[in-house]
C-alpha cells in the first residue's frame, strides 16, 4: 500500500519536470525595436549600386514606428558608402533613415578595432569603406601606401576594382601580424537584376586561402554585428526583431543572439527557397515584404 503511494508520486515529480526541461522559451520576447536590411528588405538597387528601387511598403513601415516612438536601425551589409551617405541616398526615396540610423559592417570593424586596440588598417575597399575607422582615429592605408604592410589590421569591405596587388599587400601584413577583418562573408546580395556577387567574399577567400588566417567578420550574421545593434538600439539583442531577405545572413544572426527573425520574399529568397531552410536559417515569420511587419506585430502584442 506504501510502495501504491510512492509510485504515483514518483511520476508525477517525472511528468512535472519532462515539459520545464524539453520546452525552453524557443520563441524570443516581442521586439522592441527593429534593424532592417536594405538591399532585397527595404529597396532594390542595381548591380552598380547607384539607383534605388523603392520596395512595397518601406516607406510607410518607418514612418509608422517613427510615429509609435519604437527605435529601428537600417544596416546593410554594403560597405562601398560612409553611413552618412548612404542615410542621405536613402532619404532621397523616401525612407525616414537619419544618419545616425544607418549603420554598416564598416560601423561595427570600428568599434571592435577600437577595443582590440588597432591602431592603424591597411583597407582594401573603395574610399568610402575606410570612412568610419577613420572617424574613429584608425590611421587608414590603401594599398601602394607607406606602411600598407605594417599595419596592425587588415579590413575588406566593397572592392571591385580589387587586383592582386591588393592581396599580396594585405598577406604581407598579414604575415607581419595584422588581424583580418571582413565587412561581408556573404557570397551572393540581391539586386534590380538578381544575384549579384560579393566580393570581399571572395577576396577574403583567396587571402585565406594564402595565410589561413582567421577572418573577424564585423557584418551579418555576426554575433558582434547582432551586439552592436542591440547597444545603438538601446534594447537587449533578444528585444531586436532582425527584417531581411537573407536566411544566412539577417536570421542566422538573430537566431544566433536569441532575437526574432523576421524573412521576406522580396529578395533573392522566394517563399520556396525559405521552407528548406535548416532550422538555424528559418525565420520566426515569414512575410510577404517589409510592409506586412506591422500586421504581425499587432498580431503578437494583441
Ligand atoms: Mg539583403
Amino acid at each position: 500500500m506504501s510502495a501504491a503511494k510512492r509510485a504515483p508520486k514518483k511520476s508525477a515529480k517525472t511528468t512535472v519536470k519532462t515539459p520545464a526541461k524539453t520546452a525552453p522559451a524557443k520563441t524570443p520576447p516581442a521586439p522592441e525595436a527593429y534593424m532592417f536590411d536594405v538591399d532585397g528588405t527595404l529597396i532594390l538597387s542595381d548591380r552598380a549600386l547607384g539607383g534605388y528601387t523603392l520596395l512595397p511598403g518601406a516607406v510607410e513601415t518607418l514612418e509608422e514606428l517613427s510615429r509609435r516612438g519604437v527605435p529601428y536601425v537600417a544596416f546593410t551589409n554594403g560597405s562601398a558608402y560612409p553611413p552618412p551617405e548612404q542615410a542621405a541616398k536613402l532619404r532621397k526615396i523616401g525612407l525616414p533613415v537619419a544618419d545616425d540610423q544607418m549603420l554598416t559592417p564598416s560601423s561595427v570593424a570600428a568599434d571592435m578595432m577600437t577595443r582590440r586596440g588597432v591602431k592603424s588598417a591597411l583597407v582594401l575597399g573603395s574610399p568610402g569603406v575606410g570612412w568610419c575607422l577613420e572617424q574613429a582615429g584608425i590611421a587608414t592605408r590603401f594599398t601602394g601606401d607607406d606602411g600598407a604592410e605594417e599595419t596592425d589590421a587588415v579590413y575588406v569591405g566593397w572592392h571591385p576594382d580589387c587586383g592582386m596587388k591588393d592581396i599580396e599587400q594585405a598577406c604581407n601584413a598579414i604575415w607581419n601580424g595584422a588581424e583580418l577583418y571582413c565587412a561581408s562573408d556573404v557570397p551572393f546580395f540581391a539586386t534590380s537584376a538578381g544575384r549579384s556577387m560579393g566580393y570581399s567574399h571572395a577576396i577574403v577567400a583567396a587571402i585565406r586561402k594564402m595565410t589561413g588566417a582567421k577572418m573577424l567578420l564585423t557584418g551579418k550574421p555576426s554575433i558582434q554585428a547582432l551586439r552592436f545593434i542591440a547597444r545603438r538600439l538601446g534594447v537587449p539583442a533578444t528585444r531586436v526583431g532582425v527584417v531581411g531577405d537573407d536566411p544566412a545572413c539577417e536570421i542566422l544572426m538573430a537566431r544566433r543572439g536569441g532575437a526574432t527573425g523576421y524573412g521576406v520574399t522580396t529578395g533573392y529568397y522566394k517563399a520556396k527557397d525559405w521552407k528548406v531552410q535548416p532550422a538555424d536559417r528559418q525565420p520566426h515569420r515569414l512575410l510577404s515584404g517589409v510592409g506586412e511587419l506591422l500586421k504581425t506585430r499587432s498580431r503578437r502584442s494583441a
